[in-house]
């Protein structure tokens, strides 16, 4: 049976395109500087940032991570939102890799507001509390169904935390989706953040592989950092090929996944037995049932008829569009939503 899998836009296999740039893909030894593609792809991704340099990491958890540690000291605390990835999907990294404790926020859609994190920044003075040392923001956010961060709230955000002294890191999984809908080029982004992590195996369809990006010293230190945490790759250029070639050729495409999804909510909208659909902004769509105990047994029946798609708390389910989902799997699964009763 003919397999549509939308229970993320991880599960995305090269296509014959970038298994040709992977196999042709000039290689050496990473931890030595000496992988000639690793350099490309970390050049190519700096340059369109319009950062001074980036890190070629295994994953969006490890570039996350890594980039904690670097702007933390233990004990200090980071603020972030309460269904951030960073907290709620990394095992417990930010304690358990950098020792820092975290101030949970909540805000609408896993986005902060200006003004909560002005509320919660300690007092330096006070020696009970934790010192503030970094404020980490999800664009687009996985929890809030693909939310976009207004990006005026994003450079107030940016100009309080310069203000105080704070550093400001991006969780930027899917910023290329966010990027690709409100037209903010990737530069703009930039000048915000002191660092951004940026996921090349989600929606771009590489096999593995993230890219951190900051200013040179901070790059140098997250090398370090990326040593200790037993992420130097040898031959990696095998990978960052893969990256690269998403890069250069599966970037302007997300717009069709974005189409994808806003076929999914519109016909999940007419469905009797969804109660909710948040409203879709970018490649992530989440549906809220009126009888959640259905859950499980529509994700079953769904599975069924070959449609996959993942829980994402109670009553909840979620879907999402990649590269490898056709407007035709689209409407099968619009067949098969509207078959189930
Ligand atoms: C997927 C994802 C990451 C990184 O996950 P890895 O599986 O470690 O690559 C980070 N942040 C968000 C918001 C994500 O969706």
């Amino acid at each position: 049976m003919h397999r549509i899998d939308l229970r993320s836009d991880t599960v995305t296999k090269p296509s014959k395109g970038m298994l040709d740039a992977i196999y042709n893909a000039p290689v050496g030894d990473d931890v030595f500087h000496e992988d000639p593609t690793v350099n490309k792809l970390e050049d190519y991704v700096a340059e369109m940032f319009g950062m001074e340099a980036a890190i070629f990491c295994s994953s969006g958890t490890q570039t996350n991570q890594i980039a904690i540690n670097v702007h933390v000291r233990p004990g200090d605390e980071v603020i972030t939102h309460v269904d951030s990835h960073v907290y709620k999907y990394e095992g417990g990294g930010i304690a358990r890799n950098s020792g820092a404790s975290v101030r949970l926020l909540d805000g609408n859609r896993g986005r902060l507001r200006v003004e909560d994190i002005a509320n919660w920044i300690n007092n330096p003075e006070d020696v009970h509390l934790p010192l503030t040392r970094l404020v980490s923001l999800e664009d687009t956010a996985n929890r809030g169904g693909g939310a976009i961060y207004d990006f005026e709230e994003i450079k107030r955000i940016s100009t309080f935390c310069k203000a105080n002294g704070l550093p400001l890191h991006l969780d930027g999984a899917r910023l290329m989706n966010a990027m690709i809908e409100n037209n903010v080029p990737l530069k703009e982004y930039a000048n915000q953040f002191d660092s951004i992590s940026l996921c090349l195996s989600k929606g771009l369809g590489a096999p593995v592989g993230s890219v951190l990006i900051g200013k040179k010293d901070f790059i140098k230190k997250a090398r370090r950092v990326r040593k200790v945490f037993g992420g130097g790759m040898r031959q990696a250029g095998f990978i960052a090929a893969g990256g690269l070639y998403a890069l250069e050729n599966n970037v302007k495409r997300l717009k069709e996944d974005h189409k994808h999804a806003k076929a999914l909510e519109q016909s999940l909208n007419e469905l009797s037995w969804v109660k909710e659909v948040i409203p879709v902004q970018t490649n992530i769509v989440v549906f809220v049932l009126n009888d959640h105990d259905r859950r499980d047994n529509i994700i079953a029946q769904l599975a069924e008829k070959g449609v996959y798609v993942m829980a994402f708390g109670p009553g909840m389910i979620r879907m999402v569009t990649h590269l490898d989902v056709t407007s035709a799997d689209i409407d099968q699964t619009i067949h098969i939503l509207r078959s189930l009763s």
